[in-house]
């Protein structure tokens, strides 16, 4: 006989809230946690494309709300207004991130601060103000999609693998504060992935070398020993895998989803 326990999807009744949502790893991440029951709190810059992601989306009554990361005053409101519109916080995913390029050299103070701001404090402020919620309810789950570039470094990207070796950092640490809370944090570690990130990326070398986006396409599968690049798809199971109840030990973990590029 089956018990109503066992009809229920592993994450329903759950407030997940996801950064940068709105398109790319963060979409599929989106999809895997509503089809596992979670009610999604969708945080990004842009409200269209979020709502036109919503009202795909499996269950009904998911939010949509607007801020830039890096912003406190805006990261605050947000989870406010998530807050009002679908209660305490007990997963956040802090995807929202930004990888642009350039020789050390040539890496301005203001690209520098960039890429910190989006990708390692944005999720600090995420962090702070969803930990609260998680803490009162003895239970949750925040993990931080850092980059095979928070585990080793890469040429001509050096504010972005500062940046996600911070991720990294912060996601170990803030692990053990938590470790007897009933909340874990870990990280993601994704290699090159198809998005528009990769896209941007392909664009770059394109104009930049001369070379085709085939060539340029095959050198970034190059690193990945299975010589292709991660589908989003692959990277949001394993976030789906770290919200479910049979992970509640792994903590602190930076899981590389990279075809062993990093191991
Ligand atoms: P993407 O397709 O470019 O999507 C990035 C998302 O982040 C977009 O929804 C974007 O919103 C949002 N975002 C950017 N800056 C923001 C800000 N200041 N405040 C709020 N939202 C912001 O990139 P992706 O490949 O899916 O990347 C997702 C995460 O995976 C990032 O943290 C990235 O570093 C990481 N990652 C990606 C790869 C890869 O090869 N693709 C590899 C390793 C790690 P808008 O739509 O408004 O621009």
């Amino acid at each position: 006989m089956t018990t109503t326990d066992e009809l229920k999807k592993p994450l329903e009744g759950r407030h997940a809230l996801i950064t940068g949502a709105a398109r790319g790893i963060g979409a599929e991440i989106a999809r895997a946690l509503a089809s596992e029951g979670a009610r999604l709190s969708l945080l990004g810059r842009r409200r269209d494309a979020l709502q036109q992601l919503a009202d795909t989306l499996p269950g009904t009554g998911h939010a949509v709300v607007v801020a830039d990361v890096a912003d406190a005053e805006s990261v605050t409101a947000a989870f406010a207004q998530a807050r009002a519109a679908l209660g305490p916080i007990a997963i956040l995913v802090n995807n929202a991130g930004q990888a642009e390029s350039a020789p050390f050299h040539k890496t301005s103070l203001a690209l520098w601060q960039r890429m910190l701001g989006v990708n390692l404090t944005g999720s600090f402020l995420c962090a702070q103000a969803a930990l609260p919620d998680m803490l009162q309810a003895g239970w949750g789950r925040i993990v931080n999609i850092a980059s095979t570039a928070g585990q080793k470094g890469y040429p001509y990207v050096s504010a972005y693998v500062a940046a996600k070796h911070g991720v990294v950092g912060l996601t170990r640490a803030l692990a053990l504060e938590v470790a007897r809370k009933g909340v874990t944090v870990n990280a993601v570690c994704p290699g090159y992935t198809d998005t528009d990130i990769l896209q941007d990326s392909i664009a770059n070398v394109v104009a930049k070398t001369g070379r085709s986006a085939e060539e340029a396409l095959a050198e970034f599968s190059a690193g990945n020993p299975q010589q292709r690049v991660v589908q989003p798809a692959e990277v949001a199971d394993a976030v789906r895998w770290l919200c479910g109840a049979a992970a509640a030990s792994i903590n602190g973990q930076s899981i590389s989803v990279s075809g062993g590029e990093v191991m």
